[in-house]
């Protein structure tokens, strides 16, 4: 018995140690791997936030770097506008028109500017500063344009972006309350440059564009330029040569001193467009161009404003363009990208190549009218052969500078 009780003694107590021995080994076990385990994750977390540390740096890097270069184009925004040139002289205005002139110029001018100052693309510039003339009776465009010859408004406008040469136009319009908007549209929304009349009103309602009655156009000093034109257009057919202007071979039209008297009562010569053009703070290019075309138009004559390359034209390698003056004259001169080419292919500056076209190819054709220009360093130039131009621009310093006359 008592040899029985020992054995089972000793074996519990064997076994016993071997439970507690294995039981030991298993915590321990345990513990070192908790213990690996801790240090592999301290170590990871150490790596992780380094990492964290890295990226942060380099994003901070790379964000001073975008501040810095963003900074340094901030510097160049440039807007410049004109609406329209012609027959505008002193003698021909009142204070109280030269104000209200101003007044318009001034506020387009600034909202453009509030765009390209808070970061906004060129784009955005021009659409927000051509609304605020397309909106004002003052300009013929949108609000203010002027009839044809049946007594109607069609607009025209188009709209070009200089870093990537696209571009979008509506022409013929009579119920897209903002064409540039539109000219916006198809250049964006749609596989299309331009598209005109019927079409582009319905593209622009599917588009959910604001679609307005065609009366809303009618203003009544631009019905009573459509009277004198056609009065003037019915005394011409009725009687003499004396007011009629002449076609000399070249096709150069010379009005005679009579005539030139006629036209500077008639809208005709005072041409009206709006355009802008501007450089934001990305270093990108752009111009837009809106018009009703000129007083007594018919058979759906289309101007210049809303050919790419002749009214408007923007190409980040060289300049934005936009022109108004008589548009047969600046769609043959191909007026926007002849200017691009003067600089591209040889090397002139903006105001040289502007010069070259508005006032030696255009004036020895006979086409009348000017544009506003930038280039891709900010440089501005407004050129115009005609007696006036409503035109302005303002830079990064938010100093507006408005012009009308020739001096
Ligand atoms: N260029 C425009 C056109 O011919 C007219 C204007 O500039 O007022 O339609």
């Amino acid at each position: 018995m008592l040899f029985l009780d020992r054995v089972t003694n000793e074996t519990q107590k064997w076994l016993s140690e071997r439970i507690f021995l294995g039981i030991y080994r298993d915590v321990c076990q345990f513990r070192q791997k908790t213990t690996i385990l801790t240090v592999e994750k301290t170590r990871l977390n150490q790596l992780n936030g380094m990492k964290k540390q890295i990226y942060l740096f380099f994003f901070l890097l790379t964000w001073s770097f975008a501040g810095v270069a963003q900074g340094s184009q901030a510097d160049k925004i440039t807007l410049v506008i004109h609406g329209g040139a012609g027959t505008i002289t002193r003698k021909n205005m009142t204070p109280e028109m030269e104000k209200a002139y101003t007044a318009t110029l001034q506020k387009a001018l600034e909202t453009g500017y509030a765009v390209l100052k808070k970061g906004g693309t060129s784009l955005d510039a021009i659409e927000a500063t051509i609304h605020i003339m397309e909106e004002s009776p003052l300009f013929n465009a949108g609000k203010g344009a002027v009839f044809t010859h049946e007594g109607k408004n069609e607009l025209d406008a188009s709209i070009m972006e200089g870093k990537t040469l696209a571009a979008g136009a509506v022409a013929g319009v009579t119920t897209i309350k903002s064409p540039i908007t539109a000219a916006r549209a198809v250049m964006e929304q749609s596989e299309h440059v331009m598209l005109t009349g019927k079409g582009a009103e319905e593209f622009a309602k599917e588009r959910g564009l604001e679609i307005v009655d065609p009366s809303y156009f009618y203003t009544e000093k631009r019905w009573e330029g459509l009277q004198r034109a056609l009065e003037r257009e019915k005394s011409e057919l009725d009687h003499t040569e004396g007011t009629k202007p002449v076609r000399k071979s070249s096709q150069v039209v010379v009005p005679t001193e009579k005539s030139v008297e006629d036209l500077i009562f008639l809208e005709g010569k005072k041409f009206g467009t709006v355009g802008c053009v501007a450089l934001d703070s990305y270093g990108n290019l752009a111009a837009g161009t809106s018009t009703g075309g000129m007083t007594n138009k018919r058979w759906n004559r289309i101007g210049d404003a809303p050919i790419i390359g002749a009214g408007t034209y923007a190409n980040n390698e060289t300049c934005a363009i936009s022109a108004t003056g008589h548009g047969e004259y600046f769609i043959r001169a191909v007026v926007g990208h002849d200017i691009s080419a003067l600089m591209a292919y040889k090397g002139m500056t903006l105001q040289a190549a502007a010069d070259e076209v508005v006032m030696k190819k255009l004036v020895k054709m006979g086409g009348e009218g000017g544009l506003v220009a930038v280039d891709k360093d900010g440089n501005v130039a407004m050129p115009f052969n005609s007696e006036g131009m409503y035109r302005g621009y303002i830079k990064a310093d938010g100093k507006a500078v408005i012009g009308i006359y020739k001096d």
